[in-house]
């Protein structure tokens, strides 16, 4: 009974999702658009980067997402966990879902990262500016191979409150707004536990000496850990982003 209420909460969730995120964008483009102004990082052109990045946003939310659950469906089902993995307390099994998804999304930016799958990472390295909402591209390949990690540590959220899916939403929008913000707070004792908008900031940075490093997504631990991490202490804030190339537009967004 309980387990037939849980699933027919969860499937009644989607349908709101939309209004819920529409409502959200709001507060985001009011409060981060102000948070940013105080002490901004870098020059932005809002006006003109806002309707690009919105039109992006609605392609990668209608187009991409979908898609790439859709593919994500074919090749890979959750595992079935054992019932006394799935007793253990919800806050524990959260906090591995936490790190076992983001530990798997390191290795696949990574790879994302090789000669071989750059170019399905091109369309997220794109914009030449950065802000809360530059981070809003992922090619279909990219989502399909980065929702795998997920897809796999989604097991052990199985038999969870119905407010686990809006606290990963949640937690999914707020990550990739902050790892972007136009701020270059942080210090290095936070960056010990969490990525920084300064600590992403030169993930995305032009200059070779910074290619392929501070590629942790949640924990920078796997970045100390595998010889990726770059100290933003010893880097300035005056740095140029984008791929330095064009590619047509489909081709981004598909990432092949
Ligand atoms: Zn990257
Ligand atoms: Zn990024």
């Amino acid at each position: 009974m309980f387990e037939f209420l849980q699933s027919a909460t969860l499937s009644f969730i989607p349908k709101k999702v939309v209004l819920v995120s529409l409502i959200l964008f709001g507060f985001r483009l009011v409060l981060l658009t102000a948070l940013e102004k105080r002490d901004p990082a870098h020059f932005v052109p809002y006006r003109k980067v806002l309707p690009k990045d919105i039109l992006a946003m609605l392609v990668f939310a209608f187009g991409v997402v979908p898609t790439a659950e859709f593919i994500d469906r074919w090749i890979m089902h959750p595992p079935t966990l054992p019932h006394w993995v799935l007793e253990w307390p919800l806050t524990i099994r959260i906090a591995l879902y936490l790190v076992l998804a983001d530990l798997g999304h390191y290795w696949v930016h990574r790879l994302l990262h090789t000669r071989h799958l750059w170019r399905a990472h091109k369309w997220h390295h794109s914009p030449t500016y950065m802000y809360w909402l530059a981070g809003v591209r992922g090619s279909v390949v990219q989502m399909t191979l980065a929702n795998l990690p997920y897809i796999a540590a989604g097991a052990l959220l199985e038999f969870s409150p119905w407010w686990i899916f809006w606290a990963i939403l949640l937690k999914n929008t707020f990550e990739n707004d902050f790892m972007h913000l136009n701020t270059w707070w942080g210090n290095r004792w936070l960056e010990w536990i969490i990525v920084t908008p300064r600590y992403h900031h030169i993930h995305h940075s032009d200059n070779p000496e910074h290619y392929n490093n501070n590629l942790a997504v949640l924990f920078p631990i796997w970045d100390h850990l595998f010889g990726t991490y770059i100290d933003p202490e010893k880097v300035g804030r005056n740095l140029v982003f984008g791929i330095g190339e064009s590619v047509p537009a489909v081709r981004l967004v598909i990432g092949l």
